[in-house]
Order: C-alpha cells, then structure tokens, then sequence
C-alpha cells in the first residue's frame, strides 16, 4: 500500500475481489485510493483487459493522480501489462458520454455545455425570450434576468436528477419552459451535465442492444467516493451492473457532503442491503494519515450523526507521531483581521519545523504542507490577500473574481466603450467615454509598470476598433449587424492590442487575468452562431452575473508552483491531506438553506437538498479529518461590515475538550532537516501542446500556460465532422465487414454533418464536399478495408516523466494474413498544409509510431499521411520517415521540450511565415514585424 506500509488484511479483500459486487467503506485516511489502484492493477495482471475496466472518479484530477498511481504499480510489478490505454479513468459525465458515442456515433456531434456556458446558452435572447419562453416565467415571479435562469437551471438540475414526470408539475409555465430547453438542446446538439447521464440511462433502459454493445467496456467497474452520487448516477451503476463481472463502490458516508446538489448518501448505505443481492461489505476503518487524538476527536465528532453505517475507526500502531499540547488549538477573536493574524503567525511558527510522516520519515515543515480550508470563496479570497501581504506563497482553487482586478475591469470597458454598450461594473459609471478611458490607461498601464505603454495610441487605436464596430451597427450584411471577422474573441484581442500587448510585456499577473477574461469571451459566444454587434451588451449582463462565481484569479492555481500554502473550499478539500490544517470561520452563523425552485416541494426530497445538521456535520467532520497532526479552529465574534455579534460554534460542544486549547505558542525543534519530497506528478500531454510549443513556446504560454483563447473561424469543427464519419465508416467494416454505397455515405454525412459557427450556406456547401471526398476515398481505398487493424485507437505513453497521450486515426496490419504487430499508421487531414504544418504532420505520425512501440506493443513499418482536402480535390497520401534514427530524434525532442515547459523556459521563436498566421499575432510583443 502506501510506501513502507503493506496491505491490511482488509485491503488485501478489496484489492483481490475478483467478481460480483462489492462495497468498501473508507474512512478518512485508510488508503483508498492506493486500495483502487492496487485492485485495478491486480484486474490487469490477472489477464483481464484493460479496455473492459471503468474507474470512475469525482473530478479529472482525481483520474490523472490514480492512472499515475496505477501505472506506478505496474511497472514495478508487471511492467509487461504498464500499458493500460483502453481504459476508462475519468469522471462520470465523461464515461457516459463516451459509452453514448460507442452506442450510437450521432452522439459525437454533441457538445457538453459546462456552468458558463450553459448560462449563455439559456439566457442567450433567442433561447430566453424565444425558444425556452423564460422571459414569460421571469414575469409570473417578478424575478430579476438571472435570477430567473439560475432558478430555472437548479429546478432543471433536480427534474433531470430525480426522473420528476413533467405531467405533475403544478407550475405549466415551467413545465413548457423545461420541455422546450430539452428539445433545443437536444436539436442543437448539446448536453449538460445531467442529461448526459439520462441519456445514456434511457438508452440502456430502452435497449437492449445498447446494454450489450457497452458491455464488453464495463467488465469490472469501480466507482470512486459513491457516498456523493445522485438517484440518477444511482440507477445509471444498476443498470450497468446487470452485464458487470464485478462492481466495486468505494466511499464513506461520513464524507458526503453534496447533498446540495442532489447527492444522497442512501445509496451507498442501501447498497450492501440484502435485497439487492450478495455484495461483500468491506470496512477499511484503520486511519493512517492523523493522529491518535485527531481519529479520536473526529471520530466521537461525527458519532453524534445517528443515520450512518456502523464503523470502528482506529489509528495506526505504528505511527510513531504523537498529540502533544497545543496541537489542536481553538479561539474566537474580536475581528476577522485578529484572526488572519493568528493564522498567519501560526504558520511562521511553524514553517521549517521538523515532522514525521506517516512512514515515520522526518522532515521540515514547508508551506505546501499548510491548507486553509474555508466555507466560502470570498473568505478563501481575503485569506489569499493576506498571505500575499505578508510575502507567504499560496495556491488557491478557490479565489479572488477577476472582476475585480484593474487591469480587467478596464479591458472590460474598453470593450464596452467599442459596443457603445454599459459594462454593467459594480461600481456603475454608464458607457465608458473615450477621454475617461485614455485617463484610466495612463494608471492601469501606466509608463512606470510599462515602458512601452502610449496613451494617444491607445487612443487611437481603441478609435479605430470603434470605428469598424459603427459601421456595421444598424447594417451590414443582409441589413444585420454581425460581428466583422469572426467574432468577440477577435475583438478583444484587437482591445488587448490598443492596451499594447503587442508592444510590451504584460507580465504574469496582468497576462493570466487578460486571459481569464478571455475564456469567459469564448464561454459566451461559442453558443451563438455569429453575434452582432446590438447583441454584445448581454456579454456585460453575463459577467455581472456569473462573473464572479466562474472567473477567479488563476494566478494562485498554477499547479506548478509547488511550495505554497493550500487555500481552498472544503468540498476541494476531498481526498486531501495536510500536516497542519486552518479551519478559520468556525462560528455558529449558518443555517441549512431551503432551495427555491420552479418545482413542487411534494415531488421531491426537498428536505435532502436542503441539508440538515448532520449535513453540515459531515463537513466539518471532512474538514477536520484532513490534518495530520496540527488544527486550527478559528472564528471572530464580528465578521467585516457586520454588526451581529457571532458566537463559537455548536459543534465545538461535541468534540472532545481534553485535546484543545487555546492560543498557545508553538516551539517546535528545527533540525535543518530536507522537506517533504513531492512526489511529482507525471506532466500530462498531448502532441497538439507539444506541437504549440516545438512551433513557439511563446504561443505556448499565451495558449497553454494563461490560457489566451484563439477566435473561432466560422468552419470549426469541419475536419472533426471527417473524422467522424470516417471513423463511423471504418468502425461498421471492423464490427459487421460493411462497405457503404453512395448513399448510404451521403445518408450518413447529412445525418452526422454539423458545424456550429457556419452560415446555413456554407454548412450545405462543406456537407456536399465532405460526402465528395468521402465518396471518393471509400471507392479509391475500400479493396484495402481487410487490412484495418483498428480506428480511432487510443494510447497513452510515458516518456521521462511526461504522459503523452493521443489518438491515432487508423492502423492496418500490413500482411491482411500475416503477423498482425507489423502495422501501418494512417493519419487522416482534411486540409492539405504546406510549410511548417507539413513538418507538423511527419511530428505527428512520429509520435504515433512511438506510442505503437512504447505503449500498443506493435511495430509500425509504415506511417502515412492521407490528404482529403475538399477544397482542392485531394486524395494524396504521403509517407512519413519513421526510421529507428528519426524515431530517436523526436524522443530528444519531446524529453528536451517536456523539461523546458516545466522549467518554465518559454523563449518565443519569432519567424514571418509562422507569425502571419499565428493566432496570437496580435497580441504577442514578439512576433516578426
Ligand atoms: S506571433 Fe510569432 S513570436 Fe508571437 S507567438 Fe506567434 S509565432 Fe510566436
């Protein structure tokens, strides 16, 4: 199990269970996920697939820590099967909609709206007004814009969640509303998150065939913290079951605590229950992370929960760290600001003392060893404002709104000033005037933070761009007012140009917020088709209301900063570990919060979405079970701006006096010892990130690093849509030996053809050339279908320490009756490149016959690029060189790029062919001139 720690007897159970079903409930501490890791690497060593195991996890990060915590162990023990590129390992929306795209390939086409996006959707005019008629449930509620979509969304959330037939609803206004937003989305091509999984549901509940199709990928399946499952995810986990040789759930009902969002912690209590079948119960009760007095503590805590599955939990023998006074400290202070204070001296106190860990390893305390976990993003905000005060390094998930940064505020305006528009600030100030702007500028971007900066250019520059904008308000084409180019991004990036990002610097902080505001940029308009200019002003309602919450400061999450102190939410905190723990705000000021809802109370389990005391016990109870030794529990009796006295909270009633105390300094030895070693985590990547770096590591960072947004041309989408269809095409000659005829390829091109951005014209014009070219490579290639190996296969390979993981189109064996591991590579462009890209292409089928001799155990012999280029009539292949002395060159290549994207070296490579068509060109201080 963990290092120098071996298995425990009930470990060893639930790593070694081998069919049927199995619940294991563990506690906090007891090893859970190397147990996960262990049983799936056990299933891989005894012969079974990898592409028939599911390990499902609550978040992606979770997925990537247990693929490195897997491949770890196979390695070490059975490097031979270390390969595992066919399973799933993700989260439970990203595995249904995998299962609906092998199910049925329309469902590539489909698109997942996440929270922004999915507000702009549903509040974008012709939706709101139009096709889901909200504007008519806004004016029966007297409710504000966004507060109706936020209703609206919640209720959808829990008539989705909870199967509610729309027939019962008392509220027909609402019940049209929530009938009409499944038929749009559904029409448009898109999922949220629960209709992914009731998709997928529907499909096994009605079709057989379905259940069968999937089967063979869901031999074993784990799911990972099953205790925050939804009634829906519920049922999806029964139906899969039925054709599952083994289903293992793996969680603790102590740690459930997203009953807010519909999560229910009955399911994981009933699932062991004699009515559902033989399941073997395991208890994983041996706490390994804290303490003897914060097991203890917890334990007697969450004990005054009387619904919960009976436990013993105990700490670990061996562990030679011990309690001693001091360790567990409480105090309310008199203000907020007294106690940031304490938290702030409590960690100087003791940053660089000695600690042992739970391998009773020594080593010196260092910041990433300290997390802050706080109930809200506003206090995790003040919190990180703080520490940055006083020069303490942190990392947050949880933070400060961009909305509030200067820099961004102003970008803002200016983009308001360009659409004649108001940006709707906190603060208010009505459309922005140009004079006020060139003011602003001059402190935002002053001469002294930047030399480069110009204010009459600004001036002009910002002129400029108003200018196109006013041309075509009121006109443009067909006598409407559509965004010139491509769209908003464009704009901005022509806003970020008058701020003079092409002509200096912006540096770290300015970059990562310019670009935060860049995705929220790309969430809104990527639901539009084209926009026009009278439409941008709801852009600035948007931010107002959902600003906030989804755009926070990524300058405190950049995962590669490794030794600072950890902020973030409880919920965050899951899975999480820390040798000394904050819990600040620990005051006795919150009451469970009904929800409002367009849906009747009797129709659903209000009181579960609500919450009770046992809820928010569960919270603290995961919040305090996150320390390894040293806890805080803080509170002021006077929170900022409020005149309400505020008392310790309830729950410090139920713990156990005898390890408190209160203020108390803390002298601990300080050895010199090394800190903790972190263990690095593999760099997870791709040949397209890879790429964007060996073409310019400055067009890296602007991408990849801050994450800049590139506009969207109106034919996005059009080489996915051939791909698709090939892949469809290859899949039904592998599965049935088919070769379609003519119009069954048109049938299945117009069926399948989707491109979001495109006029309806330019749509019908690619459709008819992608069923040319279709048409075309079926009648040229098909006499060479029998040697198709596979389509659209997976794989992920490891190289130094960087994950690089990828697709590749087609493999065909080269002998149709020979030795099946000699293959050739087939990668298919639906546009034909010249220059740079062409070396792009030979990278690619480079990397793909590294992944076929590393990770897929084959050997490639041939690697082709196959061009199908509508445009210009193409069917060309052309053969790439993948000799052993070309494959070994791009090995340096990658392992030279992977270290200096990680030692942050990002020199831009400037060139005229590449900058002209560079996507950043207008932003980038390097570029060629
Ligand atoms: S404009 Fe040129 S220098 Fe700048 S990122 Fe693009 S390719 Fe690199």
């Amino acid at each position: 199990m963990t290092e120098g720690i071996s298995l425990t007897g009930p470990q060893q159970e639930a790593v070694n269970h081998s069919a049927g079903r199995m619940r294991v409930i563990a506690c906090p501490g007891s090893g859970k996920t190397e147990v996960i890791a262990h049983r799936v690497a056990r299933l891989i060593e005894t012969g079974e697939r990898p592409g028939g195991i599911v390990a499902i996890t609550f978040t992606e990060k979770a997925a990537s820590e247990l693929k490195t915590r897997i491949r770890r162990i196979l390695e070490k023990e059975y490097p031979e099967r270390a390969d595992f590129g066919d399973m799933f390992i993700g989260t439970i929306h990203a595995f249904c909609l995998e299962m609906l795209r092998d199910i049925d390939p329309i469902y590539r086409t489909y698109d997942v709206l996440d929270g922004p996006r999915r507000v702009a959707y549903i509040a974008k005019g012709e939706n709101y007004f139009g096709r889901i008629g909200l504007v008519r449930l806004q004016k029966s509620q007297e409710s504000g814009f966004f507060e109706t979509v936020a209703k609206f969304i919640r209720s959808a959330d829990v008539m989705i969640t909870e199967g509610i037939d729309q027939g019962r609803l008392t509220d027909r206004r609402f019940a049209d509303c929530f009938s009409n937003y499944l038929h749009i989305l559904d029409e448009d091509r898109y999922f949220d998150f629960p209709t992914i999984v009731r998709r997928l549901v529907d499909e096994l509940e009605k079709n057989s065939g379905s259940r069968l199709l999937i089967a063979p990928r869901t031999e074993h399946i784990i799911v990972d913290e099953f205790q925050d499952v939804d009634p829906l995810q519920g049922r999806l986990l029964d139906l899969l079951s039925v054709n599952t040789r083994s289903i293992a759930v793996v969680g603790d009902d102590d740690q459930g605590i997203y009953h807010w969002r519909g999560t229910d912690v009955h399911i994981i209590r009933e699932f062991a229950d004699e009515s559902r079948g033989g399941c073997r119960d395991i208890t994983l009760g041996r706490n390994f992370r804290s303490t003897a007095s914060i097991v203890d503590l917890s334990s007697q805590f969450i004990s005054h929960n009387s619904k919960r599955i009976p436990k013993k939990i105990e700490p670990n023998p061996l562990l030679t760290r011990e309690y001693e006074q001091g360790d567990i400290q409480t105090q309310i202070f008199d203000t907020q600001e007294n106690e940031l204070d304490y938290i702030v001296g409590k960690i100087r106190e003791l940053h660089g003392t000695d600690f042992t860990d739970r391998s009773n390893r020594r080593y010196s305390l260092s910041y990433s060893d300290f997390a802050v976990l706080t109930r809200t993003n506003d206090l995790a905000s003040m919190v990180i404002d703080r520490l940055d005060k006083e020069n303490i390094p942190s990392v947050a998930s949880s933070g400060e709104s961009i909305l509030e940064r200067p820099e961004v505020k102003f970008a803002i305006k200016c983009l308001a000033y360009i659409f004649n528009a108001d940006p709707i600030l906190r603060e208010g100030g009505g459309i922005p005037d140009l004079r006020n702007l060139v003011s602003e500028y001059q402190t935002v971007f002053s001469r002294e933070k930047f030399a480069g900066a110009d204010a009459e250019e600004f001036a002009n520059r910002m002129k400029s761009v108003r200018g196109k904008i006013s041309a075509i308000e009121g006109k443009g084409e067909d006598g409407n007012d559509y965004l010139p180019g491509l769209g908003l991004q464009e704009i901005y990036h022509e806003v970020l140009n008058a701020l003079g990002a092409d002509k200096f610097n912006l540096g770290e902080v300015y970059s990562y917020n310019l670009a935060s505001l860049s995705q929220a940029v790309s969430d809104y308009e990527s639901v539009w088709i084209r926009l026009r200019a009278s439409e941008v002003k709801y852009f600035f309602y948007f931010l107002r209301a959902y600003g906030d919450s989804s755009y926070q400061d990524p300058r405190h999450q950049d995962d590669l900063l490794i030794d600072a102190v950890r902020i973030m939410t409880i919920h965050k905190a899951k899975g999480l570990e820390f040798p000394v723990v904050f819990v600040p705000d620990f005051v006795d000021h919150r009451r469970p919060r009904e929800l409002t809802l367009f849906v009747d109370k009797n129709l659903y389990d209000a009181a579960r979405y609500s919450g009770d005391d046992e809820d928010e016990r569960r919270v603290y109870y995961t919040a305090i079970t996150r320390s390894e030794k040293y806890l805080f529990l803080t509170g002021s009796s006077h929170a900022p701006g409020k005149v309400r006295e505020r008392k310790v909270h309830r729950f410090l009633q139920e713990m156990p006096r005898e390890y408190f105390t209160g203020i108390m300094e803390l002298v601990k030895p300080r050895s010199g010892l090394p800190s903790r070693a972190q263990v690095a985590s593999e760099f997870e990547t791709s040949y397209s990130e890879l790429t964007s770096y060996m073409r310019c590591p400055e067009d890296f960072l602007l991408r990849n690093v801050y994450g800049f947004n590139a506009g969207v041309p109106p034919a996005f989408g059009y080489g996915t849509n051939v791909h698709n269809i090939l892949n469809m095409i290859h899949r039904e000659y592998i599965r049935k030996g088919i070769i379609p005829g003519e119009k069954e390829i048109e049938e299945t091109v117009s069926r399948m053809f989707k491109l979001r951005y495109a006029t309806r014209n330019m749509e019908k014009n690619m459709e008819a050339a992608a069923a040319r070219i279709i048409k075309n490579y079926v009648s040229i290639h098909s006499n060479d279908f029998s040697r198709i190996l596979e389509t659209e296969k997976r794989f992920e390979f490891v190289l130094g320490n960087a994950l690089i993981s990828g697709q590749i189109d087609l493999l065909k064996k080269l002998d149709s009756n020979g030795n099946i591991t000699d293959v050739e590579i087939i990668d298919f462009k639906a546009e034909k490149k010249e220059g740079i890209y062409s070396s792009d292409y030979d990278r690619q089928l480079r990397y793909y016959a590294i992944a076929c001799l590393d990770s897929l155990k084959l050997r490639p012999q041939k690697a082709t690029v196959h061009i199908l280029d509508a445009e210009e009539e193409v069917d060309e292949t052309r053969d790439v060189d993948i000799s052993d002395s070309s494959l070994s060159s791009t090995r340096q290549d990658i392992a030279g790029t992977v270290s200096r994207i990680r030692s942050k070296k990002f020199p831009a490579s400037p060139d005229h062919e590449k900058c002209k068509e560079c996507d950043y060109m207008k932003i980038c201080p390097y570029r060629a001139k």
